[in-house]
Order: structure tokens, then sequence, then C-alpha cells
């Protein structure tokens, strides 16, 4: 099995996530005692979040990057970088370092068109629905992405960041998420991707009407099948 390195604590919410769910898959695979081989560095959020409020986006490539080659060093096969917002900064994060990164939009966008659907509606913080970064990587994929309006964009975005990035989920955000995802599928789209680690914290196949692609499950999954050499 080969070791997967997580980046993550973007944020600690959600790598909570994929340590668990790595886990579970890969006990229902193997079965008996066994679990993934992992490294899992985990940053501290509040550090992050200042630099991506500010715009210092070069920095905080700069800090992922040493930390992708720390994980190299430390024996990881391959990268999973436990966020979609900073896959913005994948290029940089992953100069220098010769193992691959499992990059978290092709392996949802694989998945939608696996499904045969062609047109998700994105959920995800107001950078990864609004720039090109995550926008037009799953365009390349042949999807044609839809994305909510601005006062429905700013409103996922804050949920995201003042409640489930702090373990807060509530009956109240669920409602609105469960209306905006409707909201999406009104103005067409044919499933909904849960774009950032944490949406699944509200929304999952139970109370949305399409097909739900949740990126941390789909990112996890796709790491085991790459670490038990399944694909
Ligand atoms: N985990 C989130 C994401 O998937 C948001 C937190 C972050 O900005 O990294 O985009």
């Amino acid at each position: 099995m080969k070791t997967i390195g997580i980046l993550g604590g973007m944020s600690a919410a959600s790598t909570q996530i994929y340590y668990r769910k790595m886990c579970e898959i890969t006990h229902q695979r193997l079965g008996g005692l066994h679990s993934p081989e992992l490294l899992i560095r985990s940053l501290d959020f509040a550090k992050i979040e200042t630099l991506q409020k500010n715009g210092q986006w070069n920095e905080a490539g700069g800090i992922l990057n040493a930390e992708a080659k720390a994980l190299e060093r430390g024996g990881a096969d391959f990268i999973v970088l436990a966020t979609n917002t900073m896959h913005k900064l994948a290029g940089q994060m992953m100069s220098g370092v010769g193992i691959p990164l499992l990059h978290i939009a092709d392996a949802t966008a694989d998945r939608i068109t696996k499904a045969g659907l062609n047109a998700p509606g994105l959920m995800a913080t107001a950078f990864t629905m609004e720039q090109a970064f995550y926008i037009d990587r799953l365009k390349a994929a042949s999807l044609q992405p839809i994305i909510p309006d601005a006062a429905d964009r700013a409103e996922v975005h804050r949920i995201i960041y003042d409640e489930l990035c702090l373990n807060v989920t509530t009956t109240g955000s669920r409602t609105i998420y469960e209306n905006i995802a409707r909201g999406l599928v009104e103005k067409g789209a044919d499933c909904v991707i849960l774009g950032c680690t944490e949406v699944g914290m509200l929304l999952n196949e139970s109370n949305v009407s399409v097909p739900v692609f949740d990126t941390t499950l789909i990112h996890c999954e796709s790491a085991i099948d790459l670490a038990c050499g399944d694909n």
C-alpha cells in the first residue's frame, strides 16, 4: 500500500473527516485490521485564513510548498490537499516536489462524467465559486458548472468560515443550504458539487433532490484507490 500525504487543517474540521473516511474505506476494502498508511500535516487554519482574507496568496503558496516538500521527505508517495480552495495554489505548492498531487477537482469531475451528468451546481467558498482555478478546471473536463447568485454565494461562504470550519452545524444553516441547492436545481443543475470539504456537514443525498458529489468523500475514495493500486 502506498503512503498518502495529507496536507490538511484547512480546516481541522474536515481533516478529521478525511482521517475517519480513509480508515473506514480501507477497512471495508481490505478487512481485518487494515488501515491506511498516512502522513497528516495539519496546519493552523487561523494563519492560512488571514493570508486568504488579505489576498496574500503568494505567502500561502510558499507555506504549502514547504509542507508538500516535507511530506515528500517524510515518505509520502502522493499528496492529498484536503481543501478545495487551496487548490488555487496547486502549481506553486507542487513546484520542485517529485511526488504527484491527487487533484480534488479532477477526481470529482471524473465521477460526474462517469455518472453521465454535466451541469453541476457548485457550493463552495467564494474563492472556489468565483475564480477560474476551479471553474475552468471543471469546464476543461467538459462540465458546465452553475453557481449561486451573489447573495447566496456570500451566505454559503459565511457559513463555511463562521460555522462549519469551527465544527458548528445548525438547523438554520442546513435549511439555508437546502434552499440554495434547490435554487441551483431550478437554474438547471443536474447534480450538486459539495465543493468545499466542510459542506458535507450540512448536505448529502438525503436533503438534495439531485445526485450529490461530495468532494471530501470522493477525494478519500480516490486516494485509497491510488494507495491500493486500483487505478
Ligand atoms: N475546506 C474548505 C474548502 O474545501 C474551505 C477552507 C479553506 O479555505 O481551505 O475549500
